[in-house]
């Protein structure tokens, strides 16, 4: 599980050629990346205003916010949010009951919020590969992660939420943008740097965007200016491009996951996953007598019951020893001092693995950007957010420096994006807003 930076180059190298791939007319249909076009070509102007409601459905949480942007001397952003739960027998039970769902909590925030009257132009984070010929359109390619309702996957989302909201028939919504989750954290982080060019998500899930040169975009038309593409690089690998570097837990994650044989690159270092990693390679060690004397409990055979915000605390440089002692007594082990720290390396060497795919991917990309603007030097921003890059506390240090290390020649800046992929969804609304008033003047 760990690379030396002539694999990881190796590795970027692969990723490069599966996105010029997925880029083409001729071979995206058999490409595992994606390359989704997005229909937003501008980052905000600073000249946007108004109020916006935008739903953020498949992070790790289900938000509704409601976004204020003002104008007074300085562009401000006022948000208010509330969080909904996603249960279990809503995300995989019928698409129907799904959407009536979400509608009924958008009801609910727009009754609490007093704005039913109000029909707010709304946008949508939703955070799975979907195929879009505009802006306020996307059918649904595949569900990942936690999600399985049935009927939604080849359908217009906007649509089926649109049905859902006008079958209540109390409240009016006027939905302008689809977005997936890393174009509304490009988005949040190009209000506050213009040279904001990339948005990647590492949460739950995994994924990337960028600004691509329109003229290389073969499935959208036109030559001039550039749009932006969502990678879907969570799919990397799903075509054996990766089998050189999937150990035997990777392949047993997959084989036990929602969806078998999808998303290779995502269940390699995602924090939906990264938990069970550990957990799988802890039981392995403890079988072959290399932990707890060889003791197996049934806790630590049960899936899930080691989650990656365990793995974010055990890394904690003061308490980590403290917090991986805690958590194997609760997975019911007598854990020894030596215990403890091999766990607390197991931790590290399954989040360095992942801080280090992703800096591979994202080096491909920011090669990608350089390459573009055939420039010495490349001066750019990436906007990043996602729970496991939040909360873990060596995660983003190692990969700034991976990616600083693997993309020589560059200033790159990192830019967290507080809740960017649902704030992301209002901005995408807003600038639409503000282009579709223009075209009216
Ligand atoms: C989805 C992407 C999303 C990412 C992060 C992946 O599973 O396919 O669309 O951006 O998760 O949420
Ligand atoms: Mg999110």
């Amino acid at each position: 599980m760990r690379f030396s930076d002539e694999t990881l180059k190796e590795i970027t190298q692969r990723f490069r050629r599966e996105l010029v791939k997925g880029l083409g007319r001729d071979t995206n249909p058999t490409s595992v990346l994606k390359m989704l076009p997005t229909f937003v070509q501008s980052i905000p102007d600073g000249s946007e205003k108004g109020d916006f409601i935008a739903l953020d459905l498949g992070g790790s949480n289900f938000r509704i916010l409601r976004v204020r942007v003002s104008h007074e001397k300085k562009q401000t952003v006022q948000m208010e949010s509330q969080i909904y739960d996603t249960p279990e027998d809503i995300i995989h039970g019928t698409g129907t009951k799904l959407f009536d769902y979400v509608a009924e909590c958008l009801g609910d925030f727009m009754e609490k919020h007093n704005i039913k009257e109000k029909k707010l132009p709304v946008g949508l984070t939703f955070s799975f590969p979907c195929q879009q010929t505009k802006l306020d359109e996307g059918f649904l390619i595949t569900w990942t992660k936690r999600f399985k309702a049935s009927g939604v996957e080849g359908m217009d989302v906007v649509k089926l939420l649109n049905k859902a909201i006008k079958k209540r028939g109390d409240y009016d919504a006027d939905i302008m943008a689809v977005v997936n989750d890393t174009v509304g954290t490009m988005m949040t982080c190009g209000f506050d740097d213009r040279r904001c060019e990339v948005g990647i998500i590492i949460g739950t899930g995994t994924n990337a965007c960028y600004m691509e040169e329109l003229r290389h975009i073969d499935l959208v038309e036109g030559d001039e200016g550039r749009m932006c593409v969502n990678t879907e690089w969570g799919a990397f690998g799903d075509d054996g491009r990766l089998e050189d570097i999937r150990t035997e837990f990777d392949k047993e994650i997959d084989r036990g996951s929602l969806n078998p044989g999808q998303q290779l690159f995502e269940k390699m270092v995602s924090g939906m996953y990264m938990g069970e990693l550990v957990r799988l390679i802890l039981v392995k060690m403890a079988r072959e007598g290399m932990l707890f004397e060889g003791k197996i409990t049934p806790e630590l055979l049960t899936k899930g019951k080691f989650e990656t915000k365990q793995i974010s605390a055990i890394e904690k440089s003061k308490e980590g020893l403290t917090r991986a002692r805690e958590t194997l007594i609760r997975l019911g082990v007598e854990p020894s001092n030596d215990d403890c720290i091999a766990v607390q390396h197991v931790c590290a060497i399954v989040s360095f693995r992942s801080a280090n795919l992703i800096a591979a991917a994202l080096a491909g990309i920011l090669l990608r950007l350089k390459e573009n603007k055939s420039v010495a030097r490349l001066r750019t921003t990436v906007g990043i957010d996602g729970s496991l890059y939040k909360m873990h506390p060596q995660y983003a240090r190692r990969l700034h420096k991976t990616v600083r290390r693997l993309v020589p020649d560059a200033d790159i800046r990192f830019l967290l994006s507080e809740s960017g992929s649902s704030k992301g969804a209002a901005m995408v609304t807003a600038v639409a807003y503000r282009l579709a008033e223009q075209s009216r003047e």
